[in-house]
């Protein structure tokens, strides 16, 4: 009997392997397959640019299988909300239920696939306008799977540019030269973005729902919830940071007042350090390495010494403050 299974699971993996090649992991113990690991896409046919979502398959193999069921799940997916995931896993139980006793792999890759290319278009929000996509958007994915109208995009990373250039200038000539280039940087995940052409991007309209939506009005539940979000804020600043579930470290972002600003500058032998964007704001969130490493203009005594944070909503506290040299979201 499992002379016969192990035929049929070495089969299998063998031909995933001739036909997947690279696209295909398959980790074992010793000589044994054990977890089968493949990244999913729509099919598209050869146009990978269209390709707007996607899905890792994970097979864990059980030491029955095929007789009993692999475990199988869905990793890092691209592009698909949560419905249309419990979908898939509805799918994926079935078919392991019709499959029991075969090699089942094969008709999960099918599976998901179909379920991919039918779900082809980004679900949920684009996150610089939090409009969702419509029929007539033009958007765009990055090479990490975040969705954007192009229109949006482009609107980003050029005003991020301009704020790099702004800052730039205002430094002293010996800190022009060694400060790193600009990046076009994803604003969801901050991987740097490779393959974007700004010009291109930003000839797209703005998002059709954009024209469409219903003027804006502060409701009374919109209300409520800055109350919510305000006590909250207060909270997570009284214990120094912003929480994650579980977190035992320092925080992954810390929030610093005018205030901590001023106690900083009084103890970290900078007294030189402007601390302008701080006292413009009531709270402002900083990297983890706030304060060093990643300031890359916090020399001693240099006028133009300011907080780390340089990306491109540093404007948004500052809204409707003037004399702040014009710079920022407010223009
Ligand atoms: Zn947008
Ligand atoms: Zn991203």
């Amino acid at each position: 009997m499992s002379s016969i299974m192990d035929e049929r699971v070495s089969d299998e993996i063998e031909a995933l392997e001739a036909i997947l090649m690279d696209d295909v992991t398959i980790k074992r113990v010793g000589d044994v397959p054990h977890i089968i690991e493949t990244v999913l896409h729509p099919s598209t046919g050869n146009d990978v640019d269209r390709q707007y979502v996607c899905a890792t398959l994970v097979v864990k193999l059980t030491p029955g299988y095929p007789d009993s069921s692999p475990e199988v799940t869905l990793r890092n997916p691209r592009g698909l909300d949560d419905e249309i995931l419990a979908n898939i896993h509805m799918q994926i139980r079935e078919k392991l239920a019709d499959c029991r006793g075969e090699p089942v792999v094969f008709e999960l890759i099918e599976l998901i696939r179909d379920c991919l290319t039918e779900s082809n278009l980004p679900s949920g929000q684009c996150m610089i306008c939090l409009f969702g996509f419509t029929k007539g958007d033009e958007f765009i994915r990055t090479q990490c799977y975040h969705y954007f109208h192009s229109h949006c995009l482009a609107a980003h990373l050029i005003s991020g540019r301009r704020y790099y250039q702004e800052e730039l200038e205002l430094l002293p000539n010996w800190q022009q030269v060694t400060r790193a280039p600009f990046k076009e940087i994803c604003p969801v995940c901050r991987i740097t973005l490779t393959t974007i052409e700004v010009e291109t991007l930003a000839d797209a309209p703005p998002p059709v729902a954009s024209f469409t939506a219903a003027p804006f009005f502060l409701t009374d539940e919109m209300k409520e919830l800055q109350k919510k979000m305000a006590k909250l804020l207060a909270y997570q600043m009284s214990k120094g940071g912003v929480i994650g579930c579980g977190d035992s470290g320092p925080p992954p972002l810390t929030i610093t007042t005018p205030e901590d600003n001023e106690n900083n500058e009084n103890s970290n032998g900078s007294p030189g350090a402007s601390n302008e964007g701080a006292k413009a704001s009531s709270g402002i969130i900083n990297g983890r390495q706030n304060g060093n490493s990643s300031n890359d203009n916090s020399c001693p005594g240099s006028p133009a010494a300011r907080p780390a944070y340089r990306g491109p909503y540093r404007g948004f506290n500052r809204r409707g403050k003037p004399g702040r040299r014009g710079r920022g979201a407010a223009r």
